[in-house]
């Protein structure tokens, strides 16, 4: 594997609490997947709680009417979370959401419309320290660039247009993404755009698809990008639960050795030795163990083979070993359990390794 170069320098875009680009650290995001109202507030501030202890440092709302700014703003101001609103058509979305302390506004150059609408929005960020994001997307590009052969420069030729708006307007603290569902294009276009400008890139391969095949796509578009260098913050598209796309983005990072704070997991992948069901194992530590923002490894192996040889190297470790499971702490065994007790006894071993 070739050694990633070290992250691009670009300027520093403040989005509410999280820092973007500058060499602050690659943030990960999510979207929210319905409509909220005031009625779900208290459910959606839990879940919000959730995806931060998973890992996620921003979650955006799409916006797609007044109702929906008002109760967007409104959860702004009750959660710690940085809120992002994902503005199309209605320009007037954004100036509201804008009255409340949001973090970013997304805006898509192919479709927020006339320029007069856009300064007007970039005017009243500006006047509030708001960030915006432009997101330009394969799928709506301005009408003007629909002609274009080649995608990727399409997208860059968006970008590129707005871009020119906010510098006539002297708006800095703008967040770019060019984003296709196609791998390829999206990665050209990165690359192509980031060499030219120096604002934070938002990377994701947009409408990616569901859980696996939109995981492994995002690993090889964002993975690939981060491995050049390129890429300040991302978000996996995934037809799949908010938590899916944080938790695949935090591994990205992980794989890509630009985030190692968290629980690190290697598990087997079982086979006709197994003696310890390892997949609901997994399943089952996987509630607890994303509270911790410590940097652990944990093994899960299935029997004596490789088991005792990973769970050591571990920070903690459990193997099946024949009628019962085995528990390493930093390569000492500290406990022989049955199999029914090896979950309540591996969550014990894991407070203790958290509270060290
Ligand atoms: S650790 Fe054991 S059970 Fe797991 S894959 Fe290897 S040999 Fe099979």
């Amino acid at each position: 594997m070739p050694v990633s170069r070290p992250p691009r320098s670009t300027r520093t875009v403040k989005a509410g609490s999280l820092l973007i680009g500058g060499g602050f650290p690659v943030s990960v995001q999510t979207m929210w997947k319905a409509a909220i109202g005031p009625a779900d507030f208290e459910a959606v501030i839990s879940s919000l709680t959730r995806l931060g202890e998973l890992g996620c440092d921003l979650v955006r709302f799409a916006v797609p009417d007044l109702a929906a700014a008002e109760a967007v703003g409104a959860l702004s101001r009750r959660t710690a979370m940085p809120i992002a609103a994902d503005i199309h058509f209605d320009h007037t979305l954004a100036l509201r959401c804008l009255d409340f302390p949001i973090a970013k506004i997304r805006i898509n150059p192919g479709t927020l419309g006339a320029e007069w609408k856009v300064r007007e929005v970039v005017g009243k960020a500006a006047d509030r320290g708001v960030a915006l994001r432009v997101g330009v997307n394969a799928g709506s590009l301005p009408r003007s660039l629909e002609g274009e052969k080649d995608p990727a420069e399409a997208m860059v030729k968006a970008a590129e247009e707005e871009l020119e708006l906010l510098d006539r307007l002297s708006f800095r603290d703008a967040v770019f993404s060019l984003k296709s569902s196609d791998v390829g294009e999206t990665i050209r276009a990165n690359m192509r755009f980031s060499k030219a400008h120096d604002h934070p890139l938002h990377l994701g391969v947009t409408e990616a698809g569901p859980l696996i095949p939109g995981i492994v796509r995002s690993t090889a578009g964002i993975g690939n990008l981060l491995e050049r260098g390129i890429g300040d913050t991302i978000r996996v598209s995934l037809s799949a639960p908010a938590a899916d796309e944080v938790v695949a983005g935090v591994e990205i990072l992980r794989a890509t050795g630009r985030r190692s704070e968290g629980v690190k997991i290697i598990s087997c992948p079982r086979c006709g030795r197994t003696t310890f069901d390892v997949q609901n194992f997994t399943e089952d530590v996987s509630s607890f163990i994303h509270s911790t923002r410590k940097t652990i490894t944990i093994a899960v192996m299935g029997c004596a083979v490789n088991g005792p040889g990973e769970a050591r190297k571990a920070d903690l470790g459990i193997t099946g070993a024949g009628k019962m499971a085995i528990l390493f702490r930093k390569g000492e065994i500290v406990r022989r359990v049955t199999y029914e007790q090896a979950l309540e006894a591996f969550q014990q071993e894991f407070d203790k390794l958290c509270a060290d």
